[in-house]
């Protein structure tokens, strides 16, 4: 019991996320110092007390009093204060590198847009809105054609441009070799279909530029609505399947979820929960 209360005292007073910064630390490093400056005290003038029973002081006990709380008032704030701060930048840091790491492993090294870990993370969070899958059309050919890394250089490009176009309001993420995906929140769907347009005519219309070689790109674009009955696989399955009739009547275009034909069983409102045994039993 007096451990686990101690452990949560521990554990509350030293919580990563208190020490985001250094005034964090330094109101954490004080309040401490001052904590155990008083126990300390508290500790010094009790054993005097005791000592004063015994009567084995040399001096008068207020004298005493006086100067042993004094001293071990002003040595343990300065010990605990140097400890804080010192423990304080060790977790600081600590927290940085834990926050860069983040970062990393959640960035596409190649686009350094957000890769598909993330994006399916941060997708599962939305309840409504659009996802838009987009894939380079004939992307082999271009590697077969112009090498390797023009083809990198055609990603970097095209990433680019679904930033540009796409603006911040929007999650755009590399969610595969030559595929994207655009996350919508809450937006007008004539909104985002205009986007989509814009994208692809404007990837269409723009060449991009790698050594020494002008590159014509054209993208298809498969648009699929999100909403609180589905999850990412639903949705992920119905974008990927308009992006497939894109991609089979002829590329260079968007097809949008709500033009497929309809079949009696595609998933539109079906949440897959593997879990509940109505699902399966079904
Ligand atoms: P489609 O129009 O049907 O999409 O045809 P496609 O050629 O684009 O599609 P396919 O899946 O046949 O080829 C994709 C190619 O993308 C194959 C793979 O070598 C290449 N690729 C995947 N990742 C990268 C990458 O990071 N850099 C480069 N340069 N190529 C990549
Ligand atoms: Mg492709
Ligand atoms: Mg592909």
């Amino acid at each position: 019991m007096l451990k686990q209360r101690i452990e949560a005292w521990v554990i509350r007073d030293i919580g990563l996320t208190e020490f985001d910064n250094w005034d964090a630390v330094l109101r954490f490093a004080t309040r401490l110092s001052i904590r155990n400056s008083i126990i300390a005290c508290f500790m010094v003038a009790g054993i005097l007390l005791i000592l004063h029973a015994f009567d084995v002081l040399l001096n008068p006990l207020l004298r005493d009093l006086a100067i042993g709380c004094g001293i071990a008032m002003i040595v343990s704030f300065v010990l605990t204060m140097l400890c804080s701060l010192y423990m304080g930048y060790a977790v600081i840091h600590l927290a940085r590198t834990r926050l860069e790491f983040r970062q990393l492993s959640r960035t596409d090294m190649l686009s350094g847009l957000l890769n598909r870990r993330a994006f399916i993370e941060d997708l599962s969070l939305v309840e409504r809105g659009h996802l838009l899958i987009l894939d380079i059309d004939r992307f082999k050919q271009i590697n077969d054609r112009y090498g390797h890394l023009a083809g990198d250089d055609v990603i970097v490009s095209v990433a680019r441009t679904l930033c540009e176009i796409t603006g911040p309001a929007h999650l755009v993420a590399r969610i595969g070799g030559e595929e994207f995906a655009i996350l919508f929140r809450d937006s007008d769907f004539a909104d985002v279909i205009s986007i989509a347009e814009k994208l692809r005519r404007t990837i269409a219309n723009r060449l991009v530029e790698s050594v020494h070689q002008s590159i014509a790109v054209t993208i298809s674009g498969g648009l699929a609505d999100i909403t609180p009955l589905r999850d990412f696989t639903a949705v992920y399955a119905a974008a990927d399947q308009a992006l497939y009739l894109a991609k089979s009547s002829g590329r260079n275009r968007i097809v949008l979820e709500r033009d497929l034909p309809r079949t009696p069983h595609q998933p539109d409102t079906v949440r897959l929960d593997l879990g509940d045994p109505a699902f399966t039993a079904a």
